[in-house]
């Protein structure tokens, strides 16, 4: 008997679980495992000389886990219970404890069994994991993208907030959905082969169809990481959602205004070329039968002037006179027609198309005794002929509508604003009635009549087209009786001169 008891209680102490049993009639303890001091700090004796030692190092925090712990005993109740000590040495423990109660024939209660377990290390880890669970959640729960996961059969098995708004669904209604529940059939078309890639570990970025709970079709952005298990079993997807549908119907939006204006400009360059043509043909050809009808009543004229009556002389004349001025007209409606389909950009020196022009115009300069003045004018990209014309256009306009009697004054100044250069051409000449200010820029529309002064009326829109041509814009700043001033800008990139000269050249083509 002596040798079973040792090694009971050899068996009983050498265990990491302390055994303890105390008399609940004398209020003793009966038994405790001395390796109690291990755990608790507090030894053998000092547990057996309180039997309420144990309580007593009960956590105060948790003490209300153990208050009904005497009641549920008394009524012969196992009680299995978790709660932190504090050590003799002051330190802190989470234990483990489970105690069977008996009770005797009349239901008294009269001794307790217990055993108790340092589970600190679990618990630690425990709380950790919630710890690091509760810091997931909240990532999840305030991401500003849809999270959610299927499981292999496509049903939603989790979801977070977000996901929720996405589809307009509540957290209660989303529950037990299925994927296909959320989608078109085009949408669960897609769906299934993205999945399938899934199931080959291919994940994928994929803009996705929705239809919300209002029905609603909504796009969004998906990227998906597929789930696996141990063993390599396809065990659903991941998938981060992000709502794109306001930038897809922009995007939407877009693409079919840039359709729209591709038409309309594809549109407009047809109605110009047929324009252009039709310009070119028609004065180009009628330039023919013009000049036959020409010489045939100049011919006439020469023939018979004098001969037939006065009435018929002054006809003639005025028959040689149209006829001439409808050479002119035809001629300028050519050149207009021809602008631009001249050389290629080049680099142009503007002081050199100055000094140039000047130099044409000497004759009407001096006889005008006009003064003209410029600062240094930029070299820059643009069509040299075209440019010598506007330029020539403008100071013939100017020195043209001069003031009677007074001396025509036109200074050139020009100025660089981001992409273009400025230029300004001001003369101090009869000037131009706000009203007209648009008007003048119309091919044949003049404000005076022949006798007051020389003209067909399609310098300015030659000038016009000349800077439309250059990208640019042509417009008049006036004040009636004291001068105008011109101004164009002429389009001038600082970087990428080259790239710009062949794009404005093909866009010109
Ligand atoms: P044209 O010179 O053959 O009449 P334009 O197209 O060059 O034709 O000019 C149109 C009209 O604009 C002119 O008839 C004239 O009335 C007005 N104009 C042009 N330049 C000036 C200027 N510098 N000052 C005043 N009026 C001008």
């Amino acid at each position: 008997l002596e040798n079973v008891n040792r090694e009971l209680s050899t068996l009983f102490n050498s265990i990491d679980e302390i055994f303890f049993s105390v008399n609940m009639v004398t209020l003793t303890v009966i038994q405790v495992s001395d390796t109690c001091e291990k755990l608790y700090g507090y030894t053998q004796s000092e547990f057996m000389a309180n039997y309420k030692l144990w309580l007593d190092i009960i956590h105060p925090d948790d003490k209300h886990l153990v208050e009904t712990e005497d009641a549920e005993m008394r009524r012969g109740e196992k009680i299995s219970n978790q709660y932190r000590i504090i050590r003799k040495d002051k330190m802190i423990r989470w234990v483990e404890t489970r105690i069977t109660p008996t009770l005797d024939d009349d239901g008294i209660l009269i001794r307790v069994d217990g055993i108790s377990r340092d589970i600190t290390d679990s618990r630690n880890a425990k709380e950790e994991l919630h710890k690091s669970e509760e810091r997931y959640r909240q990532i999840v729960e305030t991401a500003q993208e849809g999270i959610w996961l299927i499981d292999e059969n496509n049903y939603i098995s989790f979801f977070n907030k977000k996901m929720c708004e996405i589809l307009g669904y509540s957290e209660k209604e989303m529950k037990g959905k299925h994927l296909f529940d959320f989608m078109d059939e085009e949408g669960k078309k897609n769906a299934l082969s993205q999945i399938e890639k899934g199931k080959q570990k291919i994940n994928g970025n994929y803009d996705v169809k929705y239809i919300t709970k209002s029905g609603k079709p909504i796009w969004a952005n998906i990227s998906t990481n597929s789930v696996f298990s141990a063993h390599g079993q396809y065990n659903g997807a991941l998938a981060m959602v992000t709502d794109i549908t306001r930038r897809k119907s922009g995007e939407e939006l877009l693409h079919q205004s840039e359709i729209d204006l591709a038409i309309k400009n594809k549109d407009l360059e047809r109605k110009n070329t047929e324009l252009e043509q039709f310009a070119y043909v028609a004065s180009h050809d009628l330039q023919e039968p013009l000049s036959t009808t020409i010489s045939f009543v100049e011919l006439f004229k020469q023939k018979y002037e004098g001969k037939l009556d006065a009435k018929a002389d002054a006809y003639l004349t005025y028959i040689v006179q149209a006829s001439r001025r409808m050479r002119v007209l035809i001629k300028d409606l050519l050149d207009f027609s021809r602008i631009g389909h001249s050389k290629d950009f080049e680099k142009v020196d503007c002081n050199v198309i100055l000094k140039n022009v000047m130099a044409d115009l000497d004759k009407i300069i001096k006889d005008s005794g006009a003064e003209i003045t410029s600062e240094r004018l930029p070299v820059l990209t643009g069509y040299s002929t075209e440019l010598k014309q506007l330029f020539q256009n403008l100071i013939v306009n100017s020195i043209k509508f001069g003031k009677k009697n007074v001396f025509p004054k036109i200074n050139i100044t020009t100025q660089k604003n981001n992409d273009y250069w400025q230029f300004a051409f001001s003369d101090n000449g009869i000037g131009i009635d706000q009203q007209h200010s648009e008007r003048i820029f119309i091919i044949f529309q003049r404000l005076h009549t022949r006798a007051e002064y020389e003209g067909s009326g399609i310098g300015l829109s030659h000038c016009k087209k000349i800077v439309e041509l250059h990208r640019g814009k042509l417009w008049v700043e006036s004040t009636p009786n004291k001068g105008s001033t011109f101004y164009f800008t002429i389009h001038s990139p600082k970087e990428n001169t080259h790239e710009t000269e062949i794009k404005l050249h093909h866009a010109h083509r």
